[in-house]
């Protein structure tokens, strides 16, 4: 792994991109430093960089941590989905695959656009307690109860999946039956789910899919969610080419001995490890 100033991002490469961006959460600020503390997670001297399968993050020169993009912080938002989309867009473009670090959820719409210019509309595996599928909530057309909403809208996804649901309320159920999603609620997760695609697949993790035991840092508690042991047979279970992933809405003002950073960069690691494959 490569990281600090200068490192640069080349074909082959498996870049992990900061966006500290949380201005359009509904409820909590916070998600914003979810990229520092993944990193510091990462690299904690409690533990190594090696995947379950046997990749180990720390010997292979192919992955690049590509620092944090330029967040401008405007109001309406619309300025910084471009700005990420470009940031976004400079990393692909020079042959890398991404794994963003948010930042709350808003931050996929622009990251999944840019991948959808690349490879075509894509395979979407969402992992959420939310569907996040709001045509607007309370007037924000960028927040981050939104981002499937706008993907669908652009056609960036050719089949959405989510998985974990359990806050499907009418006015997302609407929205889900009109675009057509595939819902996996929580109720309905067992163990044995394996998820298989054709073309390129993206994965967008939104860490309040876990049962808060698991995952207290996140802005939004929603009881009954999965383990992280269930994630990871999502992440290491899946058939398909993985082309490239976010791990969002790790807040860690609401984090206990930063066990859910911990479990974020558990994740960064598994889902590099299928980057690598
Ligand atoms: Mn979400
Ligand atoms: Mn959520």
């Amino acid at each position: 792994m490569r990281s600090g100033p200068g490192a640069q991002v080349g074909r082959g490469d498996i870049a992990i991109a900061g966006i500290p961006w949380d201005a359009h959460s509904s409820f909590l600020r916070g998600a914003a430093a979810g990229p520092a503390h993944i990193r510091d997670a990462l690299l904690s001297p409690s533990t190594n960089l090696a995947a379950e399968g046997g990749a180990d993050l720390a010997l292979d020169p192919r992955i690049v941590d590509a620092g944090d993009l330029e967040v401008p912080g405007d109001d309406s938002g619309l300025e910084t989905v471009r700005a990420i989309e470009r940031g976004m867009t400079t990393l692909l473009a020079a042959g890398a695959s991404v794994v963003a670090l948010g930042g709350d959820h808003a931050v996929s719409y622009p990251v999944v656009r840019a991948h959808a210019a690349l490879h075509g509309p894509l395979s979407i595996v969402h992992l959420d307690a939310h569907p996040d599928l709001y045509d607007h909530f309370e007037g924000d057309r960028f927040s981050h109860a939104c981002p499937f909403a706008r993907i669908l809208e652009d056609g960036l996804a050719r089949h959405l999946i989510q998985v974990g649901v359990r806050t499907m309320n009418a006015p997302q159920r609407a929205q889900a039956e009109r675009f057509g999603v595939e819902v996996i609620p929580m109720r309905e997760w067992g163990a044995d789910l394996v998820l298989a695609f054709d073309g390129p697949v993206y994965l967008s993790l939104d860490l309040d899919v876990l049962d808060p035991a698991f995952a207290p840092g996140v802005s939004h508690h929603e009881p009954g969610g999965c383990s992280t042991r269930d994630v990871i047979r999502v992440v290491q279970s899946l058939r398909g080419r993985l082309v490239g992933a976010d791990i969002v809405e790790l807040n860690p003002l609401r984090d206990i001995q930063g066990v859910t950073a911990r479990v974020a960069a558990k994740f960064l690691k598994e889902i590099v490890a299928r980057l690598l494959e």
